[in-house]
């Protein structure tokens, strides 16, 4: 398998503040790992370029994108909301991750990658149609899924977002696009309590409580994502890749364990080999204990990677 790993060195400039848990040392802990691991280097390593306006229009509003740029400061950090703020650099660094994303579903429908996985920051997917917010600026997978879904061939996609807060905001944007099969599992209740109640045939919601860990995840995930996958048959399918319901994140109480990482990929792989050719591209969400990001990640880029 040829697996792309997009990144650039501004997302590692995006800082919210020392305290902040969407902080810098997240993408050097991954990279640091996928080094030590000699995995990096089995990787086609590209870097992001920066999503144009159209793009960003796609999933968000004028209101929205203004917002975003307004607020972004010439130097020290300006606050979006109470969790999500802004530094010289967090502009750049989100027009790149959401244009990682396009980049990414470029290469694999091309054939050029098998899949790819984006490690960027900020994240995306509580970003919504109008509304930064919850440590994303820019819809990132949002905007990939649309770009694919503008081109020959692609009528459907899925997004599976296994993050352990729910997805709000791509489900806001998808609320009423029935190409955009939304499949998550999340903690709940749990931040953001935004669009959970949100019902629609493509919108398929995982609530899992406090405490629940591989057992009650996996049920979840083989009982609702398997039948909405079978039923939808996207063209290809988009991860919102967040590995805090691992059982050491600091934000969230799932139990998982770096190797439920591996299992849900793999799984993925396969519905993207059944319906969508393997077209599969991966985008870096939460995850906030170091360690147990990096290995989670690990495991994730292992499965995309077939070893
Ligand atoms: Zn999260």
């Amino acid at each position: 398998m040829t697996t792309g790993y997009f990144t650039h060195p501004l997302c590692e400039q995006h800082d919210m503040g020392a305290d902040h848990p969407e902080s810098p040392k997240r993408l050097l802990a991954i990279n640091n790992t996928l080094q030590a691991t000699g995995l990096r280097q089995d990787l086609i390593g590209l870097t992001a370029q920066p999503a144009q306006m159209a793009d960003l229009s796609t999933a968000h509003n004028q209101h929205s994108i203004d917002l975003v740029h307004n607020t972004s400061p010439q130097s020290g950090i300006a606050s979006i909301d109470g969790d999500t703020s802004m530094n010289a650099f967090s502009l750049d660094a989100a027009l790149l991750a959401a244009g990682a994303g396009i980049a990414a579903t470029k290469a694999v429908l091309s054939g050029e990658l098998n899949n790819a996985f984006c490690a960027v920051r900020p994240p995306g997917h509580h970003a919504e149609h109008n509304l930064p917010m919850g440590f994303c600026l820019f819809n990132n997978i949002a905007i990939a899924a649309l770009y694919a879904l503008q081109q020959d061939g692609i009528e459907r996609v899925a997004i599976l977002d296994f993050d352990v807060h729910h997805g709000n905001g791509t489900v806001d944007i998808f609320a009423k696009d029935p190409r955009v099969l939304v499949c998550s599992s999340y903690q709940h209740p749990h931040y953001p309590m935004r669009h959970h109640d949100t019902y629609a045939e493509h919108l398929v919601h995982c609530p899992l409580a406090a405490g629940s860990g591989s057992r009650e995840f996996r049920h979840a995930i083989e009982r609702k994502w398997l039948d909405a996958l079978q039923w939808h048959k996207p063209d290809m399918i988009f991860i919102s890749a967040g590995f805090d319901a691992h059982h050491m994140d600091p934000l969230a109480d799932l139990n998982l364990h770096a190797d439920d990482y591996a299992w849900i990929t793999g799984l993925i792989m396969d519905q993207a080999r059944c319906h969508a050719q393997g077209r599969l591209v991966s985008m870096l969400e939460g995850g906030y204990h170091l360690q147990a990001l990096a290995a989670s990640v690990q495991q994730h880029i292992q499965t995309l990677r077939g070893v």
